[in-house]
């Protein structure tokens, strides 16, 4: 979600009449889009603003921003307190004031009028094929880890009518892959039914009632979404799993295969609802990808809750995990209520068994691909070897060249490692 913000600033920053370069001393602005999810992420921020103003000394003129889930979070202002020398200092929604506020620093900057959604601001793509887009924002779950709801807000849904129009102009533009993003993806609710089609065959969730809407937009040929949560999984966003368009992946965080530690959590799920839906997902669509986030060594977890969290991995048979030993985070109900007890080096000791477990199983799970057809939409390609995504999400390599980034090819896998799939195009 960071990176479609800074596809929007730069957009914004394009129209007033600046260009992107390659070098920092080249530079007439930079802003910083921070990330807080991380204790260590905050921490590079000082770090990076540090070398930017050392800079500002020997260039006046140059304007450093600071923007992002920091700012968001920071109301008392005491991380500014620790940033002498920063022009800017914004949460993400206000980067419609940009134009007003650098054009005020720089008379030679063009001022431009923007709409005061910021969400209605059109990114900037690095390619023209792929697109993230950005349907919701904000959170009102309030999971006691988690930092999100005081850095983005509580939840705001972006209208239909405009995501369509964001939709529709993309695939006019060639592109080909769509990953729609929300804090809670599938809880997303139109602000503007009135612009779903009178054929919509769901009737209860508008998420999937909006990716059956974008499944008709001719020229779009995956659509992947992230982050769902558990809850909102119900019968209709699990049967739009199915549509012709969708990727055969799904990226479903539980955070702790323990009950007692998601309650500490505020998941609002137990270990049982969770293995239900992920059967549910399967019996629907029985080869999906199936990836997750984990958190090991929350506050007071055991090392019996811990095992709970490998014996879920190995039942929910994931392909995937974004595996993270627990940050506390300033502000948030964990850091208020409970006590960061588990050492930093059992947190260690507890994800690098949960890596252990995670790489046996993806690596038994490639193996089933070899001598198999995949579809990949292709990347990159360096030295005759292009990559991409297949279906499934699994990285893809084989031998071609640069004229087929951007297309969509069929690759037969003759070999596999944990991470990568290779082979011939066919
Ligand atoms: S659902 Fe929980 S983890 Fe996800 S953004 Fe909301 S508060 Fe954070």
């Amino acid at each position: 979600m960071n990176k479609n913000d800074s596809e929007r600033m730069e957009s914004i920053l394009q129209s007033m009449g600046l260009k992107s370069v390659e070098k920092m001393e080249d530079a007439d602005v930079i802003l910083l889009n921070t990330c807080s999810v991380r204790e260590s992420a905050e921490n590079r921020i000082f770090g990076h603003a540090e070398t930017f103003l050392k800079l500002k000394e020997q260039k006046p003129h140059l304007v450093v921003g600071i923007t992002g889930c920091m700012p968001g979070r920071d109301v008392k202002q005491a991380m500014k307190s620790r940033l002498h020398g920063v022009d800017l200092y914004f949460p993400t929604k206000d980067m419609i004031m940009l134009p007003k506020w650098l054009s005020e620093l720089n008379p030679n900057l063009r001022p431009i009028d923007l709409d005061k959604d910021y969400l209605s601001v059109r990114p900037v793509h690095n390619n023209s094929f792929q697109a993230f887009v950005t349907i919701q924002t904000g959170c009102n779950h309030f999971c006691t880890y988690c930092v999100v709801p005081f850095a983005r807000g509580t939840e705001g849904n972006r209208s239909l009518e405009s995501i369509l129009g964001e939709v529709r102009d993309l695939a006019v533009h060639g592109c080909l892959e769509l990953t729609l993003l929300g804090q809670i993806v599938n809880h997303y609710i139109a602000p503007d039914p009135k612009f779903f089609s009178k054929k919509n065959p769901y009737t209860k969730n508008d998420f999937a009632k909006l990716l059956w809407e974008i499944n008709n937009v001719d020229g779009i040929e995956r659509i992947h979404w992230t982050a769902p949560h558990p809850l909102y999984m119900d019968d209709e966003v699990i049967d739009a799993l199915t549509l012709p368009k969708q990727v055969n992946y799904i990226h479903l965080p539980v955070q702790s295969g323990n009950t007692e530690i998601l309650k500490k959590m505020n998941r609002r799920h137990d270990r049982e609802f969770y293995i239900d839906t992920v059967k549910k997902i399967r019996e629907k669509k029985p080869n999906i990808g199936l990836g997750t986030d984990i958190i090991v060594g929350f506050c007071g977890e055991t090392e019996g809750q811990f095992e709970d969290t490998l014996s879920l991995y190995k039942e929910c048979d994931f392909d995937i995990s974004y595996n993270a030993q627990y940050s506390q985070r300033s502000g948030t109900v964990a850091a208020k209520m409970f006590v960061d007890d588990v050492s930093k080096i059992e947190k260690k000791r507890r994800w690098e068994r949960l890596q252990v477990v995670m790489e046996e199983i993806t690596f038994r799970k490639n193996q089933l691909y070899i001598g198999v057809e995949v579809s990949v939409l292709v990347d990159i390609c360096v030295d005759g070897v292009c990559g991409g995504n297949s279906l499934e999400m699994k990285r893809v390599n084989f031998p071609g060249n640069e004229h087929l980034v951007g297309h969509i090819v069929h690759v037969r896998i003759n070999h596999i490692t944990e991470w990568i799939l290779s082979g011939e195009m066919i």
